[in-house]
C-alpha cells in the first residue's frame, strides 16, 4: 500500500504556512502565493501553481500535500439545495449543504463527525460524537462547495449548522474562521458567518473575547429549565438562566442581534404560554427569533406543529415587538434540512446496510 508521508498543509494558517515553507527554503511571499492558490482559487495541485518557479513547485510537491475532503455523493433538491456527502482522509463521512437564495447563498458546514449534544429531536445527535474536525477539514468544505458549484469568486454566507457543535470544537472552529477570513484567502468577513450553538458556556464566554467575531445563533428551543433539560441535555450542566445571562453580557456590534433558534414540537413547546414566556426571557437582549418547525424523521419522537399553530406562536412574539422569522425547510426531499444530517451508525456493519444509511434510506419516511 502506498503511504503518503508528505506533510499535509490543508490545516495551516498563513503564519504556520510561512514557517513551514521557510523551513524548506522558500520565502514568505511564496507562502502567500500558495495560500491564495489553495484558499482563493481552490487549486491544490502544485504543478498548476504557475507563479511559483518550476523547481520550487517540484520541491514543494515532494514535501507537502494539501488534502481536501472528497465528494462521495451529491444530491440536489427540487428547491436547489444541494447536499454533499464528503469523505475525510480517514474515511469518516460528513455532510455540507449549499442553500441558494436565503436571500444570500449559504454554505452550511459541519464542525464535527457526529455530535455529543444529543438534542432529543436531532438525527445527528443520535450518532453520538465520532471525532472533531480539524480546521483544515472545516475550511476544506468551503473549498469543495466553492469548486463544485463554481462559487469561489462569488459572495456567500457561511452557517455552522451542519453536523456537530462548533463550541465543542472551539479551537479548530475559530482557526477555520480565521483562515476563511484571511485576506490572502477568500477574505470572508466574520459578519457573513453565523455560529450556531446549544450554549456551551465556558466556550461562549471565550467567544465573547475574540477579535474575530461571527454572528451568534443560540439553539434555545425551550422556555423552562425542566423542559430544556430534556430537549437539549447540556442544559443540565449550563442552564437556561445562565445561558441567557451570558447572552445579555455578550458584546454585540451596533445593529447586531443574537438569533434565538426555537425548534417547534407539536404539543410540547408550541403553546401561546410558551410564546409569552419566550418574550419575557428575551427581555433586555438584542434578539431575533427564528422558529424552526420540526423536520420530522423516523426515530425522532416528535411531530411538526400545524402552520396555523406556528403562525399563532410567531404572532405573539411579533405583537411584543420581537423580530421573528419562520425557517422555510429547505432540502427536505433530500434530507438535507436541519437536524437531518447523519452519515453513519456504529451499529451498522453490513456494507449494503451502511450504504442505505448513508443515503438516508433507513430514516426515510415517505
Ligand atoms: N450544534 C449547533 C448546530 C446544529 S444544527 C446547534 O445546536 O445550534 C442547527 C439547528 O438545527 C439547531 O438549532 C438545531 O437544534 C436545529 N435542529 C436540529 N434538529 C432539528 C430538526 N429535526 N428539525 C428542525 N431543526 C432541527
Amino acid at each position: 500500500m502506498f503511504i503518503d508521508t508528505r506533510i499535509d498543509v490543508a490545516d495551516a494558517d498563513m503564519a504556520e504556512l510561512e514557517e513551514l515553507l521557510a523551513a524548506h527554503g522558500a520565502q514568505r511571499f511564496h507562502a502567500r502565493q500558495l495560500y491564495q492558490w489553495v484558499h482563493r482559487r481552490g487549486i491544490t495541485d502544485f504543478e498548476l501553481m504557475t507563479d511559483l518557479g518550476r523547481d520550487l513547485r517540484s520541491r514543494l510537491s515532494e514535501v507537502f500535500q494539501i488534502s481536501t475532503p472528497s465528494v462521495t455523493r451529491r444530491e440536489r433538491s427540487s428547491d436547489g439545495t444541494t447536499k454533499f456527502l464528503l469523505e475525510l482522509a480517514d474515511g469518516k463521512l460528513i455532510e455540507a449543504v449549499y442553500i441558494p437564495d436565503t436571500p444570500s447563498n449559504t454554505f452550511c458546514l459541519s464542525t464535527q463527525v457526529g455530535c455529543a449534544m444529543k438534542c432529543a429531536f436531532c438525527l445527528t445527535g443520535k450518532m453520538g460524537i465520532v471525532r472533531n474536525l480539524t480546521a483544515g477539514e472545516i475550511v476544506g468544505q468551503v473549498r469543495v462547495l466553492g469548486r463544485e458549484l463554481d462559487m469561489l469568486d462569488k459572495r456567500f454566507n457561511i452557517v455552522l449548522m451542519g453536523m456537530g457543535e462548533p463550541l465543542h470544537n472551539y479551537d479548530a472552529t475559530m482557526k477555520a474562521l480565521r483562515m476563511i477570513a484571511d485576506e490572502h484567502g477568500l477574505a470572508v468577513s466574520p459578519r457573513r458567518v453565523t455560529l450556531s450553538t446549544v450554549g456551551v458556556l465556558p466556550a461562549l464566554e471565550r467567544l465573547a473575547t475574540e477579535p474575530l467575531m461571527p454572528n451568534l445563533a443560540i439553539s434555545l428551543h425551550s422556555t423552562t429549565e425542566d423542559q430544556r433539560d430534556m430537549l437539549v441535555p447540556i442544559n443540565r450542566k449550563y442552564g437556561l438562566k445562565e445561558l441567557l445571562d451570558a447572552c445579555r453580557r455578550f458584546p454585540l456590534k451596533r445593529r447586531n442581534r443574537i438569533t434565538f433558534e426555537y425548534v417547534m414540537l407539536a404539543g410540547v413547546n408550541d403553546t401561546p404560554e410558551d410564546a409569552r414566556r419566550l418574550v419575557k426571557l428575551l427581555n433586555g437582549i438584542k434578539a431575533k427569533v427564528n422558529l424552526l418547525p420540526l423536520n420530522e424523521a423516523a426515530g425522532i419522537p416528535f411531530e411538526r406543529p400545524s402552520d396555523e399553530r406556528v403562525n399563532r406562536f410567531a404572532q405573539i412574539l411579533a405583537d411584543h415587538h420581537l423580530t421573528v422569522s419562520v425557517r422555510k425547510s429547505r432540502g427536505r426531499d433530500i434530507r438535507a434540512a436541519c437536524g437531518q444530517l447523519i452519515t453513519e451508525s456504529s451499529r451498522v456493519q453490513a456494507p449494503g446496510q451502511r450504504l442505505a444509511m448513508m443515503m438516508g434510506e433507513s430514516f426515510a419516511r415517505s
